[in-house]
């Protein structure tokens, strides 16, 4: 085929829509990502003749089935699970489990198309999977929690496996979730394995796996500042969601001497102006995590701080803006009103936090972007080193983890760099578009695996 007769990005897109009728999440994420690989497979004839692009887009397989349990009343609900198998030309499927009401096909198909880049963008051998349900644990017992779960893997278990694809926790799937699953999978297949990452410390667990997600997000704000000149201390920060990811981002804002105005949930944000301390963040942990409460919950503690009903925290004036509940939390009006505000920085703790209006927004106002499939990449970066000391039986010391953790963020940020800076340019010092950078990078190694695969 000559270069000329090659699809074009329209009627690329229009197949996707095409074959994935009502599927918005997941044609929105291909878009993102196909824009720039159009452009760098532009003159390379081998990407498009073996259709590597039109493959990775359509996932090796959507594994969608009932899961029945019973609540406290005895009465019997029905949900749907899910997991979507994208691509495992580098390593096992790898992804999170995600529990929520608005969990669709489209949702995980979204999720693990993404998870393909930036699991490759970690370096380490990680294929891209994502799985979950519309269950809803908010509100449940324990119980009922743990029934559900054992139900979920009472299926889900034979399509994992250590070799074949690692899922973990993701919104709504935590420490407990994820102990529950384990669990009834060692019953099960009657085997001890990694099959799943985010354990327990006492069974197989990693130490940094819990933080690595919200640190490694602050680490590569660290690096896009530090390549710009400039540095955390001192700054604002806007911080969205209150859970795993958000307190830890919190948290490692105040360690390099930022100050955190916000934290928010699905109820609203709240508003601190004297900043949110080690210890007020600490009181968040243990009040969404161990008691399941709301942030509105938190004004009642801490007087000074204001709860906003109903609302996004994206109109408070700040220097960084760290987006970590959700996907699509901020739209093109948000991005208007950061950048007005005056923010410098925003970087994607979530998975697909800004739409594609906003993305826009970000990139002609030409501020510092972060795009989730890079910055959020040290969660499931710790959970690959969580695979390989199951995988040797071994324990890594938290001061080794956290220097890998630091190091596997710098190396993401480097291989954004490569490709995002334009010909021309200063490496060091030029520009950067991070989305492109990362979308290429980590498409390149996954893509040069499936070649040499040839067509399978
Ligand atoms: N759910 C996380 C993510 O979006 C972690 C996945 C994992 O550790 O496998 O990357």
């Amino acid at each position: 085929m000559a270069v000329s007769d090659h699809v074009g990005f329209p009627e690329f897109m229009a197949g996707v829509e095409k074959r994935n009728p009502g599927q918005k999440e997941f044609v929105q994420a291909i878009h993102e990502v196909a824009q720039d690989i159009f452009e760098f497979i532009q003159d390379k004839e081998e990407y498009h003749e073996y259709q590597i692009l039109r493959r990775i887009a359509e996932p090796d397989r959507v594994v969608s089935f009932r899961v029945c349990w019973e609540d406290d009343d005895n009465n019997i609900r029905v949900q749907r699970g899910w997991r979507v198998q994208n691509n495992n030309a580098i390593g096992p499927y790898k992804g999170g489990i995600r529990f929520h009401p608005n969990v669709t096909e489209s949702v995980l198909k979204f999720l693990a198309f993404e998870q393909t880049f930036k699991n490759s963008l970690t370096g380490l051998s990680l294929g891209g999977g994502k799985g979950g349900s519309n269950f809803n644990p908010k509100g449940k017992s324990d119980h009922e929690v743990m029934r559900f779960c054992q139900s979920f893997m009472t299926e889900l278990f034979r399509h994992v496996g250590d070799d074949i694809d690692v899922p973990a926790g993701d919104i709504g799937v935590g420490g407990r979730e994820i102990a529950y699953m384990f669990g009834q999978y060692k019953r099960i297949t009657n085997k001890f394995s990694g099959v799943l990452t985010g354990k327990g410390l006492e069974f197989g667990g990693s130490l940094v796996r819990t933080e690595a997600t919200g640190y490694g997000a602050v680490y590569f704000l660290q690096d896009m500042l530090k390549r710009a000149g400039d540095d955390v201390e001192g700054k604002t920060a806007v911080v969205s969601g209150s859970g795993n990811v958000a307190t830890h981002a919190a948290e490692k804002i105040v360690h390099l001497g930022g100050k955190v105005l916000t934290l928010s949930d699905s109820q609203g944000f709240v508003f601190d102006p004297d900043g949110f301390d080690l210890e007020k963040i600490s009181w968040v942990k243990e009040h969404k995590t161990r008691r399941r409460g709301r942030i509105a919950d938190y004004v009642e503690v801490y007087p000074s701080a204001k709860f906003h009903a109903e609302a996004r925290p994206w109109g408070v004036p700040c220097d960084l803006a760290v987006p970590c509940a959700t996907q699509n939390e901020i739209r093109g009006e948000d991005a208007k009103s950061l950048v007005a505000n005056g923010c410098i920085v925003v970087v994607e703790g979530a998975n697909m936090p800004t739409d594609l209006d906003g993305v826009a927004v970000f990139k002609n106002a030409r501020i510092l972007f972060g795009p989730g499939k890079a910055a959020n990449a040290g969660g499931v970066a710790l959970s690959g080193l969580e695979m390989s000391q199951n995988a040797a039986r071994v324990v890594w010391s938290e001061e080794e983890l956290q220097e890998r953790l630091r190091q596997l963020m710098l190396g993401i940020h480097d291989r954004c760099t490569q490709y995002g800076v334009s010909a021309g340019a200063s490496k060091d010092t030029g520009y950067c578009d991070y989305v492109k950078g990362a979308n290429i990078a980590g498409f390149k190694k996954v893509a040069d695996a499936m070649l040499a695969y040839g067509v399978v």
